[in-house]
């Protein structure tokens, strides 16, 4: 067992390979035991934590702190899991319960994701029966005629993206977590101090509990306290726009066709939802988001299919208008020797692709693949392994980081000349061959 006070070395298996690993446990009794039997931790009877008042965890018995359990956070500490690592995962809030209603937060979850949230668990725990499938795509410039149309079965792949509620996969992801042998979860605490040092990386939490692992995982979204306390900058800018975000019912149906409207005020999308309904996006201004969200459900839902040009017919609302802020930032590194950093709190992007918790959970799958990978190098914290994550992950991010905030830009332009050719541009990309499926298979990454 562990004593209090004293540095010793115990012996651990991991993954059926026995090491000898160092032990702190300084200034208080404060331990942490085994459970009986479970691999990855000390061969001793005794069972797990005594107090939450100061650990220190011997390197080697945890291989990594998550830092947040937002929809990337918790993949990445379940993808990590199944690679054979121990995780601890701070998280400040457990998401909220379910309710009767439709959320108002809907992804549009790209095949890929698909794959990897059904690989951890995740994706099987969701109700069928609230998950549409986009077979189709309609994208319209803001003069008549300007559009792009996309299709699955044309594209090659059963559909372009799966329409869920954030809430339902939150919590599908949160039972997982509990579930898993791999992962500890921590609710209610945030950390306060991040240290380095050539061995490990030690967090500081409000709880007075000190945490030391190898490597720190932050994953706590666009105003990540990880990123910041690593010192590493982040690119930024304002779009002075926000997310208008409320669902609706269709006299027409949808066809389980996306819609979307590049339009001078910003970018307006309808994403089916199941039994005929769609979820909106409405990227406007800030002046006129705060119309949308002031008005009654009523005028919303006139005012939403009038700028739709009725293509779903008349609409009533379902949830009510609600709206984020956006921004893009970009990290200018996204790793540090004992820290990595995925989703939102590496890269956060304007919502108009509808791609931003898909690229953090590509994050994921490539950390996850580069750590199984690292061959007899044990250590998942040493910088050149975390550049390898870095290294595979700069080009998708910087595709996107460009894809969204150019259409942005061409999209917001005042300047003369340039509408006519955004629009003709649009229309030409409709006619190229092949260059339609490759954006779908693309975005189905
Ligand atoms: C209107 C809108 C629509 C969108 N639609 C789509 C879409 O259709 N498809 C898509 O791919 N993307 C979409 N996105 C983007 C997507 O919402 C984000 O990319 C995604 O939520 C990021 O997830 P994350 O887990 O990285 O961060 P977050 O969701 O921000 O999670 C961070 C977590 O960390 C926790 N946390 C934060 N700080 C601390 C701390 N100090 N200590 C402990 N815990 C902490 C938080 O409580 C939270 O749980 C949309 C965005 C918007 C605004």
């Amino acid at each position: 067992m562990l004593c209090s006070n004293q540095l010793s070395y115990i012996t651990v298996t991991v993954a059926g390979v026995e090491r000898i690993a160092r032990s702190v446990q300084p200034r208080t009794s404060t331990v942490y035991a085994p459970r009986q039997g479970r691999e990855g931790y000390v061969s001793d009877p005794f069972l797990v934590k005594k107090t939450l008042a100061v650990e220190e965890l011997a390197i080697g018995i945890m291989d990594a702190v998550v830092v947040g359990a937002g929809l990337v956070g918790a993949a990445a500490a379940l993808a990590l899991g199944d690679a054979g690592l121990e995780v601890t995962v701070i998280e400040a809030a457990a998401p909220p319960p379910a309710s009767d209603g439709w959320d108002s937060r809907i992804y549009a979850i790209s095949p890929g994701s698909r794959e990897l949230l059904h690989s951890i668990g995740a994706w099987q725990q969701l109700d069928a029966a609230r998950i549409e499938p986009v077979l189709g795509m309609e994208v319209h410039g803001d003069r008549p005629g300007a559009r792009i149309d996309f299709d699955a079965l044309a594209s090659g792949v059963p559909a372009l993206a799966y329409i869920t509620e954030g809430g339902a996969l939150a919590r599908a992801l949160w039972r997982q977590l509990e579930a898993s042998d791999h992962v500890k979860l921590r609710v209610g605490s945030r950390p306060q101090s991040l240290t380095i040092d050539a061995s490990a990386a030690t967090l500081q939490l409000d709880d007075g509990s000190v945490l030391r692992a190898p490597l720190i995982i932050g994953a706590d979204g666009a105003e990540s306290w990880v990123r910041e306390a690593a010192g590493i900058d982040v690119r930024t800018r304002g779009y002075a726009q926000r997310a208008v975000v409320a669902n609706f019912r269709t006299s027409l149906g949808h066809r389980g066709i996306a819609r979307q409207w590049f339009r001078p005020d910003g970018v307006l999308a309808l994403l089916p939802l199941p039994d005929g309904q769609v979820s909106m996006v409405w990227s406007a201004e800030e002046a006129h988001a705060e119309t949308l969200t002031a008005m009654d459900a009523a005028t919303l839902a006139q005012a939403v299919g009038a700028a739709s040009a009725g293509s779903v017919g008349e609409l009533e609302v379902v949830t009510p208008a609600a709206a984020f802020p956006l921004r893009l930032r970009v990290a200018a590194s996204f790793v540090r020797p004992r820290l990595a950093l995925v989703g939102d709190a590496a890269h956060n992007l304007h919502p108009l692709a509808g791609q931003g918790v898909n690229l953090g959970f590509r994050d994921v799958r490539t950390l996850a693949a580069t750590l199984s990978a690292r061959g007899p190098e044990r250590d998942v914290g040493v910088l050149p392994l975390l550049r390898r994550y870095e290294r595979s992950r700069r080009e998708d991010v910087a595709a996107m980081v460009a894809a969204t905030d150019g259409l942005q830009r061409l999209f917001s332009s005042r300047l003369p000349g340039i509408a006519a050719l955004r629009n003709a541009g649009l229309s030409l990309a409709d006619r190229v061959p092949g260059l339609k499926s490759l954006l779908a298979q693309q975005a189905a990454a």
